[in-house]
């Protein structure tokens, strides 16, 4: 059997329903399917239950924080979700000093809460932490999360020693064909640290982002390490298998 390859991050919910047929029932293709909110989070669970190779994660994303008026009401339902056997991770939450630095003091106290329900659970984090790299380190330091994946990570390289360090991921995006900094990320991280995803179907300087585009990652990781891809999908299957084990 061939080595199933992983979409360590994706906004199913957020593709149209033959889309969805598509990406769902596929034998070659598990997925972490990430949500942004309350109601794209029930989504994405109900996504988890009928396919059987999507794990599905609900949490606030931190450019919703800004917006939500009642926010401990908000927080104990995602409370209630995240205890639930149905949710498999919890993402995508974090913290972002880059795109919505006006909204951080308030950002703050909504990611140490699903941070510490990871920890209380077990389960995996999908983290967003654009401009908050070293931010959300600390967080997760205080809160002991043992699981977690930096997703698209593009952060300072001399931090992924310290992710490495800590048996946390890195999200390696698929934006990498136009993003030099993804391209330098992968050169300088190990394998034993990649997820790869796509983190579709956000648009990325014209480019829709989809699992379609996850092959190429592998192709371009397995170049830049100089071994054979099907190495790349049986080292990053067993990272990702590894965030659902303990
Ligand atoms: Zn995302």
């Amino acid at each position: 059997m061939v080595t199933p390859i992983i979409d360590g991050h994706i906004h199913l919910h957020e593709f149209s329903d033959d889309e969805i047929r598509e990406i769902c029932w596929r034998k070659d293709l598990l997925l972490l399917a990430v949500s942004d909110d309350l109601a794209s989070s029930r989504k994405t669970l109900e996504l988890g239950q009928r396919c059987l190779n999507v794990f599905p994660a609900v949490g606030l994303h931190p450019w919703e924080v800004g917006d939500i008026e009642d926010v401990s009401s908000v927080l104990s339902e995602f409370a209630e979700m995240i205890r639930g056997s149905s949710t498999r991770a919890v993402g995508e939450v974090g913290l972002d000093k880059k795109f919505v630095p006006q909204t951080y003091e308030k950002q703050v106290p909504v990611f140490r809460f699903f941070a510490s329900l990871a920890a209380e659970t077990g389960k995996p984090l999908s983290i967003h932490a654009a401009g908050a790299w070293r931010e959300v380190l600390e967080v997760l330091d205080e809160l002991s999360v043992k699981k977690v994946v930096i997703h698209w990570f593009t952060g300072p390289l001399d931090l992924l020693e310290e992710i490495a360090s800590r048996g946390y991921y890195i999200g390696v995006n698929a934006a990498l064909k136009v993003q030099k900094k993804m391209r330098e990320v992968v050169k300088a991280a190990p394998l034993e640290i990649m997820i790869t995803e796509s983190d579709g179907p956000y648009n990325y300087r014209g480019l829709r982002l989809g699992p379609h585009m996850i092959p190429e990652v592998i192709e371009f990781i397995a170049g830049t390490k100089g071994i054979d891809e099907e190495e790349v999908r049986r080292v990053i299957h067993r990272n990702f298998v590894s965030l659902f084990t303990s």
